[in-house]
């Protein structure tokens, strides 16, 4: 049963406690922690928040129900950590997602530790995965991230075969503080400042006009907005969306040409490519039998509303 599925139903507290127990269950397999389910069940029978849920879980509303089903989450989940508080160098985080760089990462990008090729951006206003919530958020601030394997949420650095990172000694801010069993930690980088291309780059770089232009011209605040009139039946929004998606395209196409800057560089220097930008918000784009470029909108789905 899924955590929504559960939350809509009615439950007795014997069903509660099997749900309960599954979960935790599942958990210390998750973590690889060395205790057993009948060592920490105790712990959490005695909380005081699986009391409450327990006790009251039919009188609760969905919403009332949901915040309090997420905080048992938490206190198994503490609990679970506090039975396994050490690295076993398993690399399920570097599996989960690569990591953001700050400002304290400049050195290792400076001893050619992590190159720029190895990187990308992701702009303010793009879905991107966040290593916190591990979920997928909109980003309201610039990324530049290490990469990750084609096709999964695997950090570029991680040795698939060993599970080892390649640049331990030397891995980022975040991988040093990431303590899975203690998530306080990873909170406490926000008071740090994220990296962004302008570190990367020399101020009179011929490359900083470009990168400002493409900015400019494909900003994402213009492409929501003008998705979100699409969506409403303005005809000229669904224009101004595709003018943004070729003027990226061009560019990108420039840059190959006349720069000899590759696909697997521009995306530091300009970010992904709109066209993907697009399909992460489930847009996709079509050309018609008169060979007429056309956005499509996702089905069923109002984006950013
Ligand atoms: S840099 Fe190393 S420690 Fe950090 S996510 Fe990648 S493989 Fe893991």
């Amino acid at each position: 049963m899924t955590p929504d599925e559960f939350l809509l139903k009615n439950h007795s507290p014997e069903s509660i406690e099997a749900e309960c127990r599954n979960s935790l269950e599942r958990l210390l397999r998750e973590i690889h922690s060395p205790a057993s389910l009948d060592d920490l069940w105790p712990v959490i029978r005695t909380s005081a928040v699986y009391r409450e849920l327990s006790e009251n879980w039919l009188s609760w509303t969905e919403s009332y129900r949901k915040r309090e089903w997420e905080a048992l989450g938490r206190e198994m989940e503490k609990a679970a950590y506090a039975t396994r508080f050490y690295c076993l160098r398993c690399g399920d985080c570097c599996r989960q997602g690569s990591p953001t760089l700050y400002l304290e990462d400049r050195p290792i990008l400076r001893q050619g530790i992590i190159r720029r090729l190895d990187l990308l951006t992701l702009r303010a206003g793009e879905i991107g995965f966040s290593n916190v919530s591990q979920d997928l958020v909109l980003l309201d601030q610039e990324q530049v991230k290490v990469k990750e394997k084609p096709g999964s949420r695997e950090c570029l650095f991680l040795d698939s075969g060993t599970g080892l990172c390649d640049i331990y000694e030397n891995r980022p801010i975040q991988c040093r503080v990431m303590e899975c069993w203690n998530p306080d930690l990873f909170y406490d980088l926000k008071a740090q400042k994220n990296l962004t291309r302008k570190e990367l780059l020399n101020p009179d770089d011929p490359l900083v006009p470009i990168i400002e232009s493409h900015s400019k011209r494909c900003s994402l605040d213009d492409l929501q907005r003008a998705l979100i009139r699409a969506q409403r039946g303005f005809a000229d929004a669904q224009e101004e969306a595709l003018d943004i998606l070729f003027f990226d395209q061009h560019l990108r196409e420039y840059l190959s040409r006349e720069q000899g800057i590759t696909p697997e560089n521009q995306v530091v220097l300009i970010g992904r490519p709109v066209i993907d930008i697009l399909q992460s918000f489930g847009f996709r784009i079509e050309e018609d039998a008169e060979g007429e470029i056309r956005l499509i909108f996702p089905q069923n789905k109002k984006v950013f509303e």
